[in-house]
């Protein structure tokens, strides 16, 4: 029988440790006493890209046009979810880019007050394509922080692993914002065995040559055609042996919630990141929630279960107290783990896309 990875996995506290309910204004706290600070925001499902670990070349099952939350409905579960913690807001789809109303997007959400007062941090992930056009007017309307993904440096590989020939598209986005002041920059790419992993070093130099960071990601269970399998995919540990043939990394203590691992690269200051939410799970500090781009709370990538927002958005007379409601609903229900690593592991409906990376 195959053991339940515990790495990661949160204690379950006692209800005199932590309110696991709460009232509007109190923080967003689940079962196991994990505090929720970031949300992500799919805007689309849409996606100028086709990658193959993502998303199926063609006959994918769009979201209803009449589902996709509108700027304002967006604005007001994001006033909710600051007022109930959230500090950071995480841009992504599909592709946020392709939203037609992304810089009023950014702008709106920019100016919600977080806890406290404090100004709301509002990140994206992105491929890049769109950048060369967007980015001042992104950085002008209060976009904080950038996460571009690039997989491969080589445009036949690009090609077949995305079913798309814009490599050159998304090098320019890359340099767009290598050429800003945005800081820190961050460029994901998923590691595959026998697709790009002879080239773990060479993205790691790449990012450096444009002031970023690598973060290579574990290729997880989440693709449209449900053809994941632990053989294809490169490891943390595979990752790290090839990049210790190149540098010295020494840990990067303090990583706190966050999804990435980081190490110094001979001794620093540059560093590089792994992303291993398949074999070394770090839900124990998991402090995100998602947002489908068609209204759906969801608390873990990984889960079967969604809480409806549009029911009341679109209700006459709907409260923001019933948005509340269903945040702490949908932070209620959050399991422990992801149990990727679990026998009885059932990978979701939605695809990577149509959920939000
Ligand atoms: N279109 C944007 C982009 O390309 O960054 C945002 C959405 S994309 C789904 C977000 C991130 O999820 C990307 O870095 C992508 O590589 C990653 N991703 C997608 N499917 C994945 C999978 N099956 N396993 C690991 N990462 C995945």
């Amino acid at each position: 029988m195959v053991i339940p990875v515990m790495i990661g996995m949160p204690r379950a506290r006692g209800a005199s440790e932590v309110s696991a309910v709460g009232v509007p204004g109190d923080p967003l706290v689940d079962t196991y006493g994990r505090v929720h600070r970031d949300l992500r925001v799919s805007l689309t499902d849409r996606c100028s890209l086709r990658c193959t670990y993502c998303m199926p070349e063609q006959g994918n099952e769009w979201l209803a046009r009449s589902s996709i939350l509108t700027l304002d409905e967006i604005v007001r579960i994001a006033t909710v979810a600051a007022s109930a913690g959230i500090t950071t807001f995480r841009l992504t789809g599909g592709e946020p880019l392709l939203r037609t109303d992304i810089v009023e997007v950014v702008r709106r959400l920019a100016a919600i007050d977080g806890p406290d007062g404090r100004p709301v941090e509002i990140a994206m992930t992105t491929n890049g394509i769109r950048l060369p056009e967007l980015l001042p007017g992104l950085i002008e309307a209060g976009l904080g922080r950038l996460n571009i993904s690039l997989d491969t440096l080589d445009r036949e590989r690009f090609r077949d692993l995305t079913r798309r020939d814009r490599l050159d598209d998304v090098l320019a986005g890359i340099a767009a914002a290598a050429a800003s002041d945005l800081r820190p920059l961050k460029i994901n790419a998923v590691a595959m065995r026998d697709v790009n992993d002879d080239e773990l070093v060479d993205l790691v130099q790449f990012a450096l040559d444009h002031d970023a960071e690598l973060r290579f990601i574990e290729q997880m269970p989440l693709d449209a055609g449900h053809t994941w399998s632990r053989d294809h995919m490169v490891t943390r540990d595979e990752i790290l042996d090839r990049l210790s043939a190149r540098w010295t990394l020494t840990p990067v203590p303090g990583r706190g919630g966050a999804p990435a691992e980081r190490w110094m690269l001979d001794g620093g200051p540059r560093t590089v990141g792994v992303i291993a939410s398949v074999t070394a799970p770090f839900c124990g500090d998991c402090d995100r929630l998602r947002l489908t781009a068609d209204g759906q709370l969801r608390n873990c990538l990984f889960s079967t279960t969604e809480y409806d927002l549009l029911p009341i958005l679109r209700a006459e007379g709907g409260g923001d107290e019933e948005i509340d409601g269903m945040l702490r609903a949908c932070v209620r229900g959050k399991l422990p783990g992801h149990a990727i690593n679990d026998p009885g592991f059932l990978q979701p409906a939605r695809g990577m896309n149509a959920i939000g990376g």
